[in-house]
């Protein structure tokens, strides 16, 4: 949600073999401040789209992912990848840091773009946005694409969303989705977010994934946090000081709280134990850096590196050092649900190096669109 234009479209190849990606000697704290991304025109993404090599044949590494496993996603609006499990210094996310241990974590993961409407159609679409059918508004409205909650939906899964911004209401993210709940008690800001909403979307989540129907049925189901985007408030007992960064790092704290609050709600249901958790960001936040504050515009490295993790049964903790895309989330979650795809996603799934594979090094595309506004 950032409410001044865009100035121009642009994109950005990450390079799978960066200076930052292939020096063993490089600290995980520098990736995220390390190796902006190299800008290439609108052509050059065209052509890099479709230089993308085929998917090499699955490697035999058995997938202990059980046949009616279910998948919760969680991302978490504006969150950077430099977090305490990448070096950051301060504590300020431990449910995500003890989580961010246990699970698969790709440590060098970009969104689709830098700021929430194209990155999270993106993400649906497992496509660039340029590549959409959108309104050209930079809060664009999608309809006439592929996202994969149609094809869950289509299957018998039970797709449910819980969203934080009235954004979301209008945005066509709905699209696939049996129950589409946005926070009740927020109004529509286009330039900001003023709401702290994680203490609602945690109760909305615990309500809809506490259904005693889910007992008996497959399901995914997705939670937008907001609270770390701009406006950065302050909440009580958590004080890392009053600048930018500092209250910042305040709204992960008080975020990553309820994300905790909803991981211990859901490892207490029946079917926790066949369930993967995903969590990851739309994209990440400027403090200064290339003279930006906030996100969208452009795009550099603390725009779209961001975290990425996943939690699934019988999959061993790793962490993953090549570069990869949320443009894989959708393949990815029809993989889990055992669902063929069609050929619009553009992404590949992770799930056998969820599973140990080595997927091998490829380049990602970060996409940002020109707007009519
Ligand atoms: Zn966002």
């Amino acid at each position: 949600m950032t409410g001044a234009r865009a100035l121009f479209a642009c994109a950005a190849v990450i390079a799978a073999c960066s200076n930052a990606a292939c020096s063993k000697e490089a600290s995980p704290a520098t990736l995220a401040t390390e190796g902006d991304a190299r800008i290439a025109t609108g052509a050059d993404v065209v052509a890099a789209s479709s230089a993308v090599p085929p998917a090499s044949a699955a490697q035999a590494i058995p997938r202990r992912l059980p046949k009616d496993c279910n998948v919760i996603l969680l991302s978490i609006d504006s969150l950077r990848a430099d977090m305490p499990w990448l070096g950051y210094p301060r504590p300020i996310a431990p449910r995500l840091t003890e989580l961010e241990k246990k699970a698969v974590s790709f440590r060098r993961a970009y969104s689709v773009s830098s700021y929430t409407s194209m990155s999270l159609g993106g993400l649906l679409a497992g496509r660039l946005p340029s590549e959409l059918h959108r309104s050209g508004y930079f809060f664009g409205t999608y309809r006439g694409d592929m996202f994969f909650p149609k094809l869950l939906q289509a299957a018998g899964i039970h797709t449910a969303g819980v969203m934080a911004h009235m954004y979301f209401k209008s945005a066509g993210f709905d699209q696939g989705f049996d129950e589409w709940r946005i926070v009740p008690g927020i109004t529509f800001d286009p330039t900001t977010d003023h709401e702290v909403t994680s203490p609602k979307s945690e109760q909305l989540a615990e309500e809809l994934l506490g259904n005693p129907a889910n007992d008996g049925r497959r399901f995914f189901f997705w939670a937008h946090f907001l609270d770390p985007h701009d406006v950065y408030m302050r909440h009580e007992g958590i004080d890392w000081g009053k600048g930018n960064r500092d209250r910042y790092d305040g709204e992960v704290t008080f975020t990553d709280a309820y994300v905790g609050k909803l991981l211990d709600f859901i490892a207490k249901r029946s079917w926790a134990p066949r369930t993967v958790i995903i969590v990851t960001s739309d994209h990440g936040e400027e403090f200064g850096e290339h003279n930006m504050t906030r996100h969208g515009f452009e795009i550099w490295e603390t725009l779209v590196h961001v975290p990425l993790m996943v939690l699934a049964p019988g999959a061993e903790a790793r962490s993953i050092d090549v570069p990869r895309s949320d443009i894989d989330l959708a393949p990815t979650i029809l993989d889990l649900f055992g669902i063929v795809r069609d050929g619009t996603f553009e992404g590949r799934s992770l799930v056998d190096e969820i599973y140990g594979a080595d997927g091998g090094e490829r380049d990602v595309i970060v996409d940002l669109p020109a707007t009519s506004e």
